[in-house]
């Protein structure tokens, strides 16, 4: 039996030790490495750089130890058990690292537990150590692994079937709220870090009815034997992980139901969260456990290359939002509000027209996931355009069929083909699986979706739904779409902007947009218009007096030197979309598709 033992031994230097103790080590000289990169997330990250000291023991003597490479270690050959303990600094607070201070501790297994190379495949057991000292006498555990000692919220002692399972439960330690229900069959326990002054009572309420919504798509029972939703909360946090079966979220403060909310409205940061907590939930099947080919097994130490993120992020992605309304949490006004956004979104970057969805996701570790100023011009992001796609191929598979297959009978065909068997999905294998179900070629709808830069058909597509797409020109730097627009239409710069001290800094200047033609860009922070100083807040009221046409100088600081540039003011290009619903309401298709 692979044992670890983990205590944050120094939450103050935010340190944990962690020791690995290997019975039987490999005779040659045992080698250990750190993850480079943590499932779900898609960038190389080399967690081997947090290991500040290790040193190796075998029977109380100490045994030499040389480095491989970045990620390993090689321990002079010895007898068992050797012991390894190395202590991992743990200062990122976000959900794919680890992080400790006298607060709270939360890791992931990527960033603390060594992998012992030839011994993946054994079962693991971990004991969770409380650290020392009365100021943490009342700190409690909350972690997916399944439990061997000890009560519900307690430290103790923990197993995992191997060392891929060992990784795929993260670990809260500390102070926070904790609640529960019960969606088919299983307990779902939900934990909140962070001092949300959060309303449970309706977050447990609005979460059960979207899993069982979810549940009841993949056949009605959980792959899971119960779930763990874990949110750190902070000021402006969001994000989220998926674990086999467990999340880690975060999000900011005001994201969360309060008790003071009306008990019928769902306030847009809530709903944001419930569809972060639904998109979650969704990767229970699709990535988790229906996986790439490449993924099976994952190789922690370098890059996995596939072309199939636009399925594994589109698809769940495209299926959070529309949990919320099939599952009556929201209204179809407000999935249509928020899938004008996601076509606004993917419409207003020129890189949709430079990037396909499978170069997306194979270049994911360089390109979606190191994004810089030009992202929005260079790259289409899998999560977005993929959405789009599985919109299309949803709406495609029901026309080709005439009605009797959809996606949903798309991914219940992953699931009894993929997931149910643990084979992963080949590069081809969403197309083929899609020919095989409707009996008939698909190649010119993939060609066009995943294969190319040309627009998806989506606004034709809708109008089976009796749902039209309305374009229209931004109303502000910031809008993004989704809604109609209110008022006149104010003239545009063809930036995104963030506040300054000095003025308007610009983060993206848009290819299409005026301030890039006339030599603005990104870092410029925006001073003046024609001699009278803006900023970010004041920028779009400002722009509103002057009409399209008129030229206006333009003052703003690059590095420390002043520069001046002429524009013509124009109106922003037609890029957001929103969506209505036809005078005659939406279409048997179309109420198929919303209340499923
Ligand atoms: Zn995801």
């Amino acid at each position: 039996m692979i044992r670890y033992r983990i205590q944050p031994s120094r939450p103050e230097a935010h340190l944990f030790s962690v020791t690995l103790t290997i019975p039987a080590p490999t005779p040659e000289g045992q080698v250990l490495r750190m993850p480079a990169w943590i499932p779900g997330s898609y960038m190389i990250r080399d967690f081997a750089r947090h290991v500040v000291s290790l040193c190796a023991y075998s029977n109380d003597v100490p045994v030499a130890v040389a480095k491989l490479d970045k990620d390993s270690w090689q321990v002079e050959p010895c007898a068992g058990p050797l012991q390894v303990s190395i202590e991992v600094y743990g200062w990122d607070l976000s959900v794919r690292g680890a992080h400790l201070d006298t607060r709270h501790g939360y890791f992931n297994g990527s960033c603390v537990f060594l992998q012992p190379l030839g011994h993946e495949d054994q079962p693991v057991e971990v004991d969770l150590v409380a650290p020392e000292g009365t100021a943490y006498a009342t700190w409690r555990v909350a972690t997916g692994m399944p439990r061997l000692t000890g009560g519900e919220w307690d430290f103790g002692r923990f197993r995992a079937d191997n060392y891929d399972a060992l990784i795929d439960y993260p670990v809260e330690m500390g102070h926070f709220e904790d609640g529960r229900f019960e969606a088919g069959g299983i307990v779902h326990r939900v934990v909140i870090s962070g001092h949300s002054g959060t309303d449970m009572e309706r977050l447990l309420r609005d979460l059960k009815p979207i899993c069982e919504s979810q549940i009841n798509l993949f056949g009605g029972t959980p792959p899971m034997q119960d779930y763990l939703f874990m949110t750190q909360v902070t000021g402006d946090g969001y994000g989220g992980l998926e674990h086999r079966n467990s999340t880690s979220l975060m999000c900011a403060r005001a994201d969360l139901p309060r008790r003071s909310d009306a008990p019928d409205k769902l306030r847009d940061s809530y709903r944001n969260y419930l569809g972060l907590c639904s998109h979650e939930y969704f990767h229970s099947w699709m990535v988790k456990r229906i996986k790439p080919e490449a993924f099976t097994p994952y190789d922690l130490s370098q890059e996995n290359y596939t072309e199939l993120l636009w399925a594994f992020e589109g698809i769940t992605s495209y299926y959070d939002d529309l949990t919320l309304v099939r599952s009556g949490k929201i209204s179809q006004e407000s999935y249509l509000e928020l899938l004008g956004t996601t076509i606004s979104r993917v419409a207003r970057g020129r890189g949709s027209k430079k990037q396909t969805v499978t170069e997306s996701s194979f270049d994911a570790w360089t390109r979606f996931y190191m994004q810089d100023e030009n992202s929005p011009n260079a790259i289409v992001s899998y999560y977005g355009k993929g959405t789009l796609v599985a919109l299309a191929l949803d709406f495609t598979l029901r026309r080709l069929s005439n009605g009797t297959k959809s996606l949903d009978n798309l991914v219940q065909l992953l699931w009894q083909r993929h997931g149910e068997t643990g084979m992963g999905v080949p590069e081809q294998g969403v197309q083929a699986l899609a020919e095989e179900m409707i009996g008939q070629s698909m190649q010119a709808f993939f060609d066009l979706a995943l294969y190319s830069t040309d627009e998806l058909p989506l606004a034709e597509l809708l109008l089976d739904a009796g749902v039209e797409i309305n374009w229209r020109a931004p109303i502000s730097h910031a809008d993004q779409g989704g809604k109609p627009a209110t008022g006149t239409t104010p003239l545009n710069l063809g930036v995104r902007v963030t506040d300054d001290p000095a003025g308007a800094k610009i983060q993206v200047a848009f290819e299409q947009g005026i301030a890039m033609a006339a030599g603005l860009s990104a870092g410029d922070v925006i001073i003046a218009l024609n001699g009278v100083r803006t900023d970010a807040r004041k920028l779009d009221d400002h722009l509103q007096q002057f009409l399209p046409g008129d030229e206006v100088e333009v003052h703003a600081f690059r590095r420390d030197e002043l520069i001046r540039v002429k524009l013509r003011l124009e109106v922003g290009e037609a890029s957001l979309a929103y969506l209505t619903i036809k005078s005659d309401g939406l279409t048997e298709l179309g109420k198929n598709w919303l209340n499923k």
